[in-house]
């Protein structure tokens, strides 16, 4: 088992050379995970769309050449590009908001930004431009638009303000608690900030991660949640079968492998020759 984990630590280890992973920006289906929630990322790069009567909210614009995939997506639901009226970040790294000055051009959104990851946000932006910063939220802001509201949870250590959001999503009837994480991945030490309380971070965080409700969740990335394996199973759902992105097991057991990789990467021997690469999962 423990031999399986390195063998895909070295695997994903070797895209830190690459800022954009190969295979990433490839498109898959735009689905409904449930209510008025959609898929629209690419094959690696989560995205979410919130429907609403006002207009609509994405969740991260991921690299500036994912936009074009995320739009596609959307329009294939039958949605407008242009009604994206918010802009919401996940995290400061590149395959996350790294497109946001492109949606921004292309729909006016309105881009929110946690404050703590304000400073590195702004290095993510094509050239010659800035980052299109309108609203800094903090631990607990909401944010709202036609009936949906969003609420923001910091959940610090892969980034400073690295920020999760819950929300609330219907289905026949039951309402669920929904968890969009941000991102719990501390494997990959060399690439990550490692500022000063990072450690203590993570650990508070893997901690804070098993306080909510989570019924159904998703991550910043679709290999985070084995998004493939779940829309497979939505695709042969029937009625009365349980929507596979309700998963509160598959959710602490996530939190719990995220913590014990994280802690195995702090306690192994730093690595040989190793340059300052990227690795910006
Ligand atoms: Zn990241």
């Amino acid at each position: 088992m423990r031999k399986l984990w390195l063998s895909a630590v070295i695997a994903l280890s070797s895209f830190t050379a690459f800022s954009q992973p190969n295979g990433w920006n490839d498109p898959f289906p735009p689905h409904k995970v449930m209510d008025n929630m959609y898929y629209v990322g690419t094959k690696e790069l989560a995205s979410f769309l919130f429907v609403t009567p006002q207009g609509n909210i994405l969740m991260n614009s991921d690299y500036e050449s994912s936009v074009p995939v995320i739009k596609a997506s959307v329009e294939k639901l039958g949605f407008k590009f242009s009604d994206i009226k918010i802009l919401i970040a996940g995290h400061a790294h590149p395959d996350h908001v790294g497109g946001d000055n492109l949606v921004k051009e292309l729909t006016g959104a309105q881009v929110v930004v946690g404050r703590v990851d304000e400073a590195k946000t702004k290095d993510f932006h094509p050239e010659g431009k800035q980052h299109p910063i309108d609203r800094l939220v903090d631990d607990g802001d909401t944010v709202t638009l036609g009936g949906t509201t969003l609420t923001a949870h910091i959940m610090p250590g892969h980034t400073r303000g690295c920020l999760a959001w819950s929300t609330n999503l219907k289905e026949n009837g039951k309402t669920y608690y929904a968890f969009i994480e941000c991102s719990l991945n501390g494997q990959f030490l060399q690439s990550l900030d490692n500022y000063p309380g990072m450690v203590d971070d993570f650990r508070a965080t893997y901690k804070k991660a098993r306080t909510f409700p989570v019924e159904l969740w998703v991550s910043s990335h679709a290999s985070f949640y084995n998004m493939a394996a779940k829309y497979e199973k939505l695709q042969k759902r029937g009625p009365g079968d349980p929507n596979p992105f309700v998963d509160p097991e598959g959710y602490k057991a996530h939190v719990d492998q995220y913590e014990k990789s994280f802690e195995a990467a702090l306690a192994a021997p730093p690595r040989q020759g190793k340059g300052k690469g990227k690795q910006d999962k």
